[in-house]
């Protein structure tokens, strides 16, 4: 009896346990990174999060959904979104693209933009589908088409230094636009845009989003524009919405996060907005997986958004001062590694920042044979021997590409002055070792 049964049992355990769709896609950068940093950083610049408090207005509002009145806020509410967060953002996107909008059908809440992304895939991306991701760019977006079934086309900003010997701004990452056109084709699918971009910083221009749109328009391709760092652009740049362009709304999906625009990423509100044609099938999706987020967090939201539209556009508006803090830190960040060689890419938006460690060759010793690329080995080098927390740029590019862009880390620099400062120490430090030695 017990032979015949262990028989049984083992028997079953020969198939493959995983789907298919799994197979390449096991590796996760933050998963392994955000572990390296909470076992040996002092001061992480890692992951992309503030470490400095929400604004109070939130957490009050939060505080009063979760002990008012209305106890109904413990509850389910409506699958794609609850109703007081869809109608303010659809007053405040009305104001932003200038069109009239429907909370019901133009507007979806997810459970942060990350579940924003995945409704989009999983909803408009077909097996045998191609998708153009501009390359570096936010990891996951890899991944989330190949569960899809679709096949990633990338292409790249290429870096043009200045020739005056400045240090080179996010804007100096163009596409060339022979290059984009090329990949465009009948298999093509969709784009993903991400402006402002993570991890670069970069804004992309009125004449970039215009070329793209162009060709969106010319080979019937939809548009998944990932603007979840729509308010953090420095040096009076303007965040353009690609949506806005001449037969952009109907093929453009907006997707944002509460995360990024209230500094509150645990919360993990996001939302989409777009034509209900395309809506309609994201609501599917959704429908059919997660339902809907945490009803509390969507009510504070929703009032954070109704005190934004009041005071939109006024010194007071946290979509004005935060970007206006985060500009300092940029550029306190931007000094620290000018000082030790560690030259910045300033960005023009996003909270983070790529600076170039090809300086910093000789402080990370070789390891012979390992094909780890060298911005890999130089991150977990520096987070284990310095106490400081980044993120390697390769891991923000396809397989194919990864080994032309092995000397730049990336920061992020959404923190308290405690922390940037504590951050300047380790580098002045380090800089004061390799010129003793
Ligand atoms: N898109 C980009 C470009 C991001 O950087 C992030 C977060 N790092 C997300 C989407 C996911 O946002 P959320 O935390 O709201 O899921």
């Amino acid at each position: 009896q017990t032979h015949f049964l262990s028989h049984s049992l083992q028997a079953k355990m020969s198939k493959q346990v995983q789907a298919r769709r799994l197979e390449g896609i096991d590796k996760n950068i933050w998963v392994e990174f955000v572990k390296l940093a909470t076992t040996y950083s002092k001061v992480n610049l890692g992951q992309g999060f503030p470490d400095f408090p929400a604004p109070d207005f939130l957490t009050e509002a939060l505080r009063r959904a979760l002990g008012g009145g209305n106890h109904m806020l413990h509850q389910y509410t409506r699958a794609f979104g609850h109703p007081p967060l869809v109608k303010v953002l659809a007053q405040f996107f009305e104001k932003l693209l200038g069109r009239d909008l429907d909370p019901m059908t133009n507007v979806m809440v997810t459970v942060g933009a990350y579940q924003a992304l995945f409704c989009c895939f999983q909803a408009l991306v077909d097996e045998g589908d191609e998708v153009i991701i501009i390359e570096p760019f936010f990891d996951c977006y890899e991944p989330m088409v190949k569960m899809a079934g679709g096949t990633p086309v990338f292409v790249p900003l290429r870096p043009n230094p200045p020739k005056d010997g400045k240090l080179m701004s996010s804007a100096d990452w163009q596409l060339d636009p022979a290059e984009l056109a090329s990949k465009f084709s009948e298999r093509t699918k969709a784009i993903v845009l991400n402006s402002p971009n993570n991890p670069l910083g970069k804004v992309f221009s009125r004449e970039e989003l215009g070329l793209i749109a162009e060709l969106c328009v010319k080979h019937d391709v939809l548009c998944i524009s990932d603007e979840v760092y729509e308010w953090l652009v420095y040096d009076g740049k303007q965040h353009i919405r690609i949506a806005s362009l001449q037969g952009m709304w109907d093929r453009t999906v907006i997707i944002g996060s509460a995360g990024k625009t209230f500094s509150a990423t645990g919360w993990k509100v996001g939302w989409v907005v777009g034509p209900d044609r395309l809506l309609q099938h994201l609501r599917t999706v959704h429908q059919n997986s997660v339902y809907h987020c945490a009803t509390v967090a969507q009510e504070a939201v929703a009032q954070g958004f109704q005190r934004e539209l009041t005071l939109y556009g006024k010194p007071e508006s946290y979509f004005v001062q935060l970007p206006k803090e985060l500009q300092q830190k940029r550029d306190w960040l931007v000094q620290s590694l000018d000082e030790v060689g560690m030259k910045p890419i300033i960005p023009e938006g996003t909270y983070f920042l790529v600076a170039d460690i090809s300086q910093f060759k000789s402080d990370v010793p070789d390891v012979p044979n390992s094909d780890e690329p060298y911005d890999y080995r130089f991150t977990k080098w520096m987070v284990k021997n310095k106490g400081l927390a980044a993120i390697p740029l390769s891991a923000f590019y396809s397989e194919a590409h990864k080994n032309n862009y092995t000397n730049f880390i990336r920061f992020c620099f959404a923190k308290e002055e405690a922390t940037l400062k504590a951050a300047n120490e380790i580098l002045k430090k380090w800089k004061q070792e390799k010129n003793s030695s």
